[in-house]
């Protein structure tokens, strides 16, 4: 019979990904704190709602301390053997926690958070990075399936959230290296386009310069060719790389470039002109400055 899918948090991403629930089939209850109605998906008056007899329970929210609250609202109200499956992006910690409450309540718990962003949510093509047993994963791999394109089984709990966190700090770091390393070529009077030709086919290549160019008109269609509207804004990184360095002080790992692309992240968001702007428009930043 079909899944009875409880989805908390239909912002941005959580509203296409329980719309692509429910044209699949599943039976799909909603709950957020704003107006929302999705496709396919009836929304409830509170998250306990959602919850009761729900095979899955998914969350989509801003952060951890709101997962907490969710959590501990919708554990005792899940049927014992069900799912809650967090797609949001947290830090590592209150994954692992969240996975502890529902362990005493009798439920599974995967921390599965995405990359894809809004696109990937609309077009079912998200990759999920997931931790938690076995039995969990295969419980949520039909989700992944309809959700997403693909699913990496990370580990235990909190596996997917490290997986998450590493993987957006080298975005971060590469993005700020490759537009930095544009104005300099600019400022020594090399073409962008000789400069993309040659590393994107060189030991300098990565997916910001190859598949996420941050100069208007070079390499494919990017945000860079839409005015740097997002994508994936400016915010959005400084919130994934505060969350490595956070990660970072509680098991004492060293990771200075991560560091620095934080601080250059926060002042551009802060203090320049990043905030609402795609993270690729650091390019046109480093342009506009001089040697300090
Ligand atoms: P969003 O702000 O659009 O959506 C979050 C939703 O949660 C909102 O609709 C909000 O009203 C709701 N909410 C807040 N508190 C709530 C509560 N107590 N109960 C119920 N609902 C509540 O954000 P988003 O872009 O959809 O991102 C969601 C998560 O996915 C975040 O953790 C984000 O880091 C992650 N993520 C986003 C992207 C992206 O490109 N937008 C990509 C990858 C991962």
């Amino acid at each position: 019979s079909a899944i009875k899918v409880g989805f908390i948090g239909l912002g941005n991403m959580g509203a296409p990904m329980a719309a692509n629930l429910a044209r699949a089939g599943c039976i799909v209850s909603g709950f957020d704190t704003a107006l929302t109605s999705p496709e396919g998906v009836t929304i409830v008056s509170d998250p306990a709602a959602a919850a009761q007899n729900a095979d899955v329970v998914i969350t989509m929210l801003p952060n951890g301390a709101i997962l907490k609250q969710v959590a501990a609202c919708v554990l005792p109200t899940m049927p014992k053997g069900a799912l809650l499956l967090d797609c949001s992006t947290v830090d590592v910690e209150s994954a692992r926690d969240v996975a502890a409450q529902a362990e005493d309540a009798g439920i599974l718990f995967v921390d599965a958070p995405v990359s894809g962003g809004i696109g990937g949510a609309a077009a079912g093509s998200l990759t999920f990075m997931a931790g938690g047993s076995d039995t969990a994963f295969a419980k949520a791999k039909p989700m992944f399936d309809i959700m997403g394109q693909k699913s990496v089984h990370c580990g235990a709990s909190g596996a997917g959230q490290a997986a998450k966190i590493c993987n957006n700090m080298i975005l971060g770091a590469t993005m700020v290296a490759t537009c930095e390393a544009f104005a300099l070529a600019d400022k020594l009077g090399l073409d962008r386009q000789k400069m993309f030709d040659v590393v994107s086919t060189s030991s300098g290549s990565s997916w910001s310069m190859n598949t996420y160019c941050p100069a208007p008109g070079i390499g494919p269609e990017t945000p860079a060719d839409n005015e740097y509207t997002p994508g994936f804004a400016s915010e959005l990184m400084v919130k994934d790389l505060g969350l490595s360095q956070q990660a970072a002080a509680a098991v004492d790992a060293d990771t200075p470039m991560g560091a620095l692309a934080l601080a250059l992240y926060t002042r551009f968001v802060e203090e320049e002109e990043g905030l609402g702007k795609d993270f690729s428009a650091m390019l046109p930043r480093f342009v506009a400055r001089s040697r300090p």
